[in-house]
């Protein structure tokens, strides 16, 4: 069993730390609003440290979950970051979802230090953080990896390695880039049908088995029906994945019209006070032009 520290007591990082605990390991929580913490600390078995730095004292792993670029900079390369408490040969994985230029820089300054690093952005949203099943993208060295990833499978249901250090993030990136057209598509679908007096539910419940179903199709066409934009991943984070993917795109030359549509439209959805909806809210967008 390893020794670890947990940063970012989140959406996402609070059950996933929990479930490193259920798992056996030793594990030392930090989070900016410490109350979090200190719930964490209560409801599962672990300590609480009030700074990276602290919680990484002694530990072989690190993992991180914050919100964007700066904020994983801010707690691992900044004042009382958690790279000034890592020990040598201890590894630091990030499951925040970031550019992939902060992967490789991490990277390159965990090298310096003798440190691993592994960038590991996550999909499957707060359920799969809560039920365990997250699916894990991983970039970085495989002898590295090989050491986290027994520890990674706490609340993964499936990871992998996908290249040097970055690969992670650009994996995410396909993933979010698949997500925007997707959701759009369904979106657009359920509008046209309510348009044309169907039984939308009734439709979906047919063509959800067929080649146009989805994840999106099969856990949100009901809840989108009913105008609940409640259920998952907020619009305000999926402008700042496609903001990370379409600078990626400026970069590598991809084409990418309808992603960035999209994230027009997502910016349209904020301000309609959407910010905090979750990503199913195009339905909405469409629905408001009407009004
Ligand atoms: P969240 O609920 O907003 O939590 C963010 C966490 O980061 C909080 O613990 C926050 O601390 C901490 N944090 C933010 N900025 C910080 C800073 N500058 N210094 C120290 N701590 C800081 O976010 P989340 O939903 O868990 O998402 C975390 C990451 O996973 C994001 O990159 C997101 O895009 C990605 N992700 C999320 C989902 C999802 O469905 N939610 C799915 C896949 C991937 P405080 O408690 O003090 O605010």
């Amino acid at each position: 069993m390893a020794n670890v520290a947990f940063i970012g007591l989140g959406t996402m990082g609070y059950p996933m730390a929990g479930h490193l605990t259920k798992a056996g390991h030793e594990v030392t929580v930090y989070n900016r609003t410490f109350a979090k913490a200190e719930a964490w600390v209560s409801e599962y078995a672990g300590k609480a440290a009030k700074t990276p730095q602290a919680a990484a004292e002694g530990c072989d792993i690190v993992f991180v979950c914050v919100g964007n670029d700066d904020d994983l900079y801010q707690v691992t390369t900044g004042e009382e970051g958690a790279i000034k408490g890592m020990k040598p040969g201890a590894i630091l994985v990030d499951h925040t979802t970031a550019s992939a230029e902060a992967a490789r820089t991490l990277n390159a300054v965990c090298g310096e230090q003798g440190l691993g690093f592994i960038d590991a952005p996550v999909s499957g949203g707060q359920a799969g953080a809560e039920n365990g099943v997250l699916s894990v993208m991983c970039g970085g060295d495989s002898e590295v990896y090989k050491q986290v990833e027994p520890v990674i499978d706490a609340y993964a249901k499936s990871q992998s390695l996908l290249g040097d250090a970055g690969a992670g993030q650009l994996a995410k990136m396909m993933n979010q880039i698949c997500i925007a057209g997707l959701v759009q598509g369904l979106a657009e679908a359920i509008h046209f049908g309510q348009k044309s007096g169907l039984d939308v539910a009734a439709v979906i419940d047919v063509i959800q088995h067929g080649a146009a179903g989805s994840w999106q199709m099969v856990n949100r066409h009901q809840t989108m029906i009913d105008e609940k934009y409640d259920y998952g991943f907020a619009v305000d984070w999926m402008r700042k994945d496609l903001g990370i993917v379409l600078n990626e795109a400026r970069s590598n030359g991809a084409r990418l019209p309808v992603t960035a549509i999209v994230d027009q439209f997502y910016s349209e959805v904020q301000a309609l006070g959407g910010n905090r909806w979750d990503t199913s809210s195009l339905l909405k967008r469409l629905q408001s032009m009407d009004k």
